[in-house]
């Protein structure tokens, strides 16, 4: 029993947050997905009641790890509603946390999360590097975890390669099920395709799934964006969908899939942002305002790039990867503390993202 729990708190209703788009229904299986698809049934059946907790889904980009934690949390709800269900971004959750800290209520934030039942928290990467959200997360984790709550989280890389995240809790991830959610065959891509047309109510030659599904492979995202580029190209514009047509459209898509940011991009991007030379930015200067431009440079190369600290560093002016890694502790801190400091971030973060 927790005495710190707030009196009447038990009664507070917590909303889900949960999306009823994303159902089980409309997660097509296939054999990209079978496993985390099927963890995640039996999940939803016995919530804490599996050898499946933490339940760990993870995979790239577009390939349907939020979809599918929404639907276990929808099932879950719809089995059980008396259940507290709660689906939070690490990155809501890291907010919550450091704004916990500034207004004093870290115990109540705490307290907060101890009441849930299951527990969904998307994109765990994003804690990498946040020492102390891991901390008060991996409190949360053990208590939930100790009084048969279920946890279930997703990541873009499997814990292996998970960077910067505390020893501690990688071996808490690894405790239950890490179920990988792979890039969809063809056969799958086409019934995501169809269960799409069908939603729609909307007709297209097979000749022209075809097409797309086989010109866009990697992504689940895109594919949804193509099609429904293609559905709102022929009813707004009343053009006929053909061959053509599909090609323009998947051509736009697979350019925007290709472009990747790169770490010179990101030097130039923020040298030019402070008025300053790229040379001058990689340079030994311990000037305080180019010492902070070098880690931002740091920072938004981990943040936008799959390059290895040791390489992001070695691509700065030859500087190691620790030199990296407290960079980007740096930056996380002096956003949470200096406004004008959080402006630079949200300025090139912007001008990066376009
Ligand atoms: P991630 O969180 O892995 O980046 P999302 O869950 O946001 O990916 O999925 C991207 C889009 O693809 C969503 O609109 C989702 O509904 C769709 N999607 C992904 N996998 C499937 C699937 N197996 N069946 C149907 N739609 C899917
Ligand atoms: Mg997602």
């Amino acid at each position: 029993k927790n005495p710190f729990i707030i009196p009447g708190i038990r009664n507070v209703k917590i909303e889900s947050q949960l999306n009823a788009n994303y159902s089980f229904d409309n997660f097509l299986e296939g054999d990209s997905n079978r496993l985390s698809r099927s963890a995640g049934l039996a999940v939803a059946n016995k919530p804490g009641g599996t050898s499946f907790n933490p339940l760990l889904i993870f995979g790239g980009v577009g390939l349907g790890k939020t979809h599918l934690a929404h639907a276990i949390g929808v099932e879950i709800k719809d089995k059980f509603p008396e259940k507290t269900v709660l689906y939070i971004s690490a990155e809501i959750f890291t907010q919550q946390y450091i704004e916990s800290v500034k207004k004093n209520t870290r115990n109540d934030f705490i307290h907060f999360y101890q009441l849930i039942d299951v527990l969904i928290i998307d994109d765990v990467q994003f804690l990498s590097g946040k020492a102390g959200t891991q901390d008060v997360f991996f409190h949360i984790f053990n208590y939930l975890h100790q009084n048969g709550k279920q946890v279930i989280l997703t990541s873009d890389k499997a814990p292996v390669d998970m960077q910067d995240i505390e020893q501690r809790l990688l071996s808490r991830f690894k405790w239950g099920l890490s179920a990988e959610l792979h890039q969809p065959d063809y056969e799958t891509r086409i019934s995501i395709l169809r269960n799409i047309l069908y939603r729609d109510g909307v007709e297209m030659p097979d000749e022209i799934l075809e097409y797309v599904a086989k010109h866009i492979k990697s992504n689940v995202r895109e594919l949804e964006g193509a099609i429904i580029s293609l559905i709102a190209q022929s009813s707004f514009n009343k053009r006929e969908i053909n061959i053509e047509l599909a090609k323009q459209v998947v051509e736009k898509f697979v350019k925007n899939i290709k472009r990747e940011i790169s770490i010179d991009y990101i030097q130039k991007v923020v040298s030019d942002y402070f008025q300053l030379d790229t040379e001058t930015l990689k340079s030994k200067t311990r000037k305080r305002h180019i010492v902070q431009a070098r880690q931002l440079a740091m920072y938004f190369s981990k943040k936008f790039t799959k390059a290895s600290l040791a390489n992001i560093g070695s691509q700065i002016g030859d500087r190691d990867h620790a030199t990296v890694l407290h960079a980007v502790k740096t930056v996380d801190n002096l956003v949470a503390t200096d406004k004008q400091f959080k402006k630079f971030v949200e300025d090139i973060n912007k001008k990066l993202s376009i």
